[in-house]
């Protein structure tokens, strides 16, 4: 064997490892990887670490943090990947998401990753990428004899969706005796020893299995099986049987070992000077709540990549002036930062802004802000989310209570998860995304007051938030885990 391709018990014992990182698109997706890479680099400086890197991103916030990385840690390699180009033309249009497409042009230039992580000096030692790429990487990690670890960045329950889809879809099939489709529809699905997912709860491109979104989770999901294990953004006390039964092996028998490690968190060293200039901005986020009460603003945002309609928009701006509470809303219109240049007076409607100035009581901002941090901010007292699940980890670290309006995607079943483990409250009637209706400003008014002066949703997200802190210091679950990973990490490399 090269060095390249020794395989894991020809490795020296006690060697460096290094870690190359292929993470995918999409914040939701990168944000977790930096978090772990820089506390990977922080954990151990045994380490080394490598990051493919594709250039240009699809969004101007994954550019930006890209850079922030390397800027940040220094000892951190890239390596460039140059992607084949793919015609985006190729997909129906209704099936064009620009992440999406992102994710399938990486798919399809994985067989470039092979001479990457075969001519990296020192040698890899493992590989660790996201769920997006597995059915590709994976077999090219095997075969190259390096161990292949997948960091996934959402729940362990939506996890288990992942890979127990697969087996759903046979099992309906061998029922209705069907070669191709599925004439009584993907139905709900009941992943054994987690939870019973409704059809209705789950990402909405799943009910369709010709779509891009689809044939990706599919194969993805056959392919975990052969991972080496999973880093899962979560924690024990969040998730326990969902983590239970992946572990025991009864979602698919012989699952690879999980890992929960969450909530994976931003270390300070990187952004804390960033954060000193923010603060000395008069206008900006956390000098507004600086001067607001405690726990009086509801903190809104839908995440990166939500499409919400400006009709709705405007509705959650009334809601929001009728609730009486301060809000602070990070407002996105497009899927696509860069694609963004409506103006907040046109989205949201004459005099709204204006009101707003006068009366103090709310902020709107189109910018990248640091949410992690508002929202532990102590005058926010209420997160009306999407619930991404990088917001619902962010949220049950913060301790702050989550109202949750899923959007689409794995957004209801991360609510699932955060009613279960006592981050917030998730209101299952509200508008999913496709649903040609709207939740009126009323409506959204009254939630919003209700929930903030909830005293015992308070108190159970005060309770998961010290449950988080537990699981991630010295000595606690996910403290261990990846103490356990590094070692494992050490073993191999
Ligand atoms: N985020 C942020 N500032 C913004 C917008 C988003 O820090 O202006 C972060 C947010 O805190 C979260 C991530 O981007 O960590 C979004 O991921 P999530 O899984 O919540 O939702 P997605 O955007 O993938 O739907
Ligand atoms: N996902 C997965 N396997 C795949 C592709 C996606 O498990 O092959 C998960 C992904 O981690 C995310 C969810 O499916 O949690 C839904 O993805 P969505 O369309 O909402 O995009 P995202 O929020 O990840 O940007």
């Amino acid at each position: 064997a090269t060095p390249a391709t020794k395989s894991l018990g020809e490795l020296d014992s006690g060697a460096r490892p290094h870690v190359m990182f292929i993470p995918s698109a999409g914040m939701g997706h990168l944000l977790p990887f930096f978090r772990f890479i820089a506390s990977l680099a922080g954990h151990d400086d045994d380490v080394d670490i490598s990051v493919v890197t594709v250039l240009p991103t699809v969004s101007a916030a994954e550019a930006d943090h890209f850079n922030s990385l390397f800027a940040a840690l220094p000892h951190v390699r890239r390596v460039d990947l140059h992607l084949l180009p793919l015609n985006a033309s190729e997909f129906p249009s209704h099936d064009r998401d620009p992440f999406i497409v992102r994710w399938e042009a990486l798919r399809r230039s994985a067989h470039l990753l092979g001479p990457l992580i075969a001519g990296a000096a020192p040698r890899v030692s493992a590989v660790i990428t996201d769920v997006t790429l597995t059915s590709y990487v994976i077999p090219i990690a095997k075969e190259l004899g390096v161990p292949c670890h997948v960091l996934f960045i959402s729940c362990a329950t939506m996890l288990s969706l992942n890979a127990y889809f697969p087996l759903h879809l046979d099992k309906k099939k061998k029922a209705e005796q069907h070669e191709q489709g599925l004439a009584g529809g993907i139905g709900d699905v009941d992943i054994p020893g987690v939870r019973r997912i409704p059809w209705s709860c789950l990402p909405q491109p799943l009910l369709d299995l010709n779509k891009l979104f689809t044939k990706q989770f599919i194969d993805n999901g056959r392919e975990n099986i052969n991972a080496d294990g999973f880093l899962v953004n979560t924690f024990d006390a969040l998730e326990p049987a969902a983590l239970a039964a992946l572990r025991d092996g009864k979602v698919v028998p012989g699952f690879p070992p999980v890992y929960a490690i969450g909530p994976l968190r931003s270390q300070q060293h990187s952004n804390s000077a960033a954060a000193e200039v923010e603060k000395e901005e008069d206008s900006s986020p956390v000098a507004w709540l600086d001067k607001q009460p405690a726990r009086s603003v509801v903190y809104v945002a839908f995440g990166n990549r939500s499409a919400v309609s400006h009709a709705q928009i405007r509705e959650i701006a009334a809601g929001l002036e009728a609730s009486g509470c301060r809000f602070l809303w990070v407002l996105k219109t497009t899927k696509v930062d860069r694609d963004d240049s409506a103006e907040l007076t046109d989205v949201l409607g004459e005099g709204f802004l204006e009101r707003l100035q006068l009366g103090q009581h709310g902020l709107v901002t189109k910018a990248w802000v640091d949410q992690e941090a508002l929202l532990k901010h102590p005058s926010v007292g209420l997160y009306l989310s999407h619930s991404g699940w990088n917001s619902v980890t962010e949220a049950a670290a913060a301790g702050v209570p989550l109202l949750a309006w899923p959007r689409g995607g794995d957004h209801r079943v991360n609510a699932m998860v955060a009613v279960s483990g006592g981050v917030g409250v998730w209101m299952e009637h509200w508008s999913w995304d496709g649903e040609d209706w709207l939740v009126t400003a009323e409506e959204i008014g009254k939630k919003v007051r209700e929930v903030m002066s909830d005293a015992a949703v308070r108190a159970r997200a005060t309770r998961t938030g010290e449950e988080a802190a537990k699981a991630v210091a010295e000595g606690g679950t996910s403290y261990r885990s990846m103490q356990q990973f590094i070692s494992t990490l050490k073993a191999t490399g």
